[in-house]
């Protein structure tokens, strides 16, 4: 069968299975980036306001000539706007140049509180990061409730949130969660996170398909055979492995034939799948994207390396 081009998320809506990165994109280069996947089968861009380049994604999006209601856009809360919300998300909306958004998330259970060393990435005078731990992370959501409700985004979630911050949560949510976006790939498949998640109706989004910069995994001689035996490349193993998984994928190009070769996606049978799921357990496991914020956010593997 083939893998699906769309999943449902727990409004009802429906969203594309593959996204966009943006992450690391200079902003020269993502307008075109952006610009180009929208008039080539793309149909769901991935933000974040810390990426630094939400205003040349918007001019991406405008340049593409795709009406807005036919893309979905993502876009993240920064953790330094975790006590206002409101303010964080128009913050966005003015650089997307959009009125609404189709997800928004909480970037991380974390709240930095900005300082005369930086807006974004404050840091405590010792230089360790200024990360208030007494902030109650329900809040931050009860704030990502009203925004949703009041229309101005389509559906909220989460990013990097492990078991038990998802368990913290639930206790005070009245909207669970659409979506939560983490670092996936064979040698991290976090296998818990996602029978928690599909026993909620969360839907889970991969970050970092490819092992993020330069792409890292493709070399792995184990995603090779697999990629020669099915005559598909690796990046087209291990972006196709989440959607055969029932997961979104997020690949992060900013080169054309590499933007339309990512959004090559078939299916892989049983054996394959097998294959892949076990990587990790087999010593392979490993984690690319590491804290920046100097504590332990509940997620087991968080030190693998
Ligand atoms: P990816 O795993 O998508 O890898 C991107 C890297 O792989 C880039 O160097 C890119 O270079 C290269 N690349 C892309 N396609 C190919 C290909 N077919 N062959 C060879 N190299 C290739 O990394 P990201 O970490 O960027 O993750 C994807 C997206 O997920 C981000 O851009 C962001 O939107 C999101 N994300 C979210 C996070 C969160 O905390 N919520 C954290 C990290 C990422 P080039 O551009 O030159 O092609």
């Amino acid at each position: 069968m083939a893998p699906s081009t769309h999943f449902k998320l727990n409004t009802g809506a429906q969203i594309p299975s593959i996204g966009l990165g943006t992450w690391r994109s200079e902003p020269g280069q993502v307008r075109k980036a952006v610009s180009f996947a929208l008039q080539n089968g793309y149909s769901h861009i991935d933000a974040a306001l810390i990426y630094g380049n939400e205003h040349e994604v918007g001019q991406g999006i405008k340049d593409s000539n795709v009406p807005r209601e036919n893309i979905f856009i993502t876009s993240k809360l920064w953790n330094t706007h975790q006590s206002n919300v409101a303010e964080g998300l128009q913050k966005t909306l003015d650089a997307l140049g959009t009125d609404y958004l189709d997800l928004y998330l909480i970037h991380w259970p974390v709240r930095l509180v900005p300082n005369e060393s930086s807006a974004l990435l404050p840091v405590n005078p010792d230089r360790t990061r200024s990360v208030d731990r007494s902030w109650d992370q329900s809040e931050t959501w009860r704030q990502m409730e009203e925004v949703y409700k009041a229309g101005k985004v389509k559906a909220i979630g989460v990013a990097n949130w492990s078991i038990p911050y998802l368990e913290e949560l639930k206790k005070k949510w009245t909207v669970v969660p659409a979506v939560n976006q983490v670092e996936l790939h064979p040698f991290l498949p976090q296998h818990a996170l996602k029978d928690w998640c599909d026993e909620h109706g969360i839907l889970l989004e991969a970050y970092s398909p490819l092992g993020s910069e330069g792409a890292p995994l493709m070399a792995d001689p184990a995603i090779q055979e697999i990629a020669k035996k099915n005559g598909i490349s690796p990046a087209t193993v291990l972006i196709s492995y989440h959607v055969n998984r029932g997961v979104v994928v997020l690949p992060k190009s900013i080169n054309e034939n590499r933007i339309v070769g990512n959004r090559q996606i078939v299916p892989l049978s049983r054996e394959d799948m097998d294959v892949l799921n076990g990587l990790a357990a087999q010593g392979k496991a490993k984690r690319i994207n590491t804290p920046l914020f100097g504590w332990d956010l509940g997620f087991d593997d968080w030190y693998i390396q």
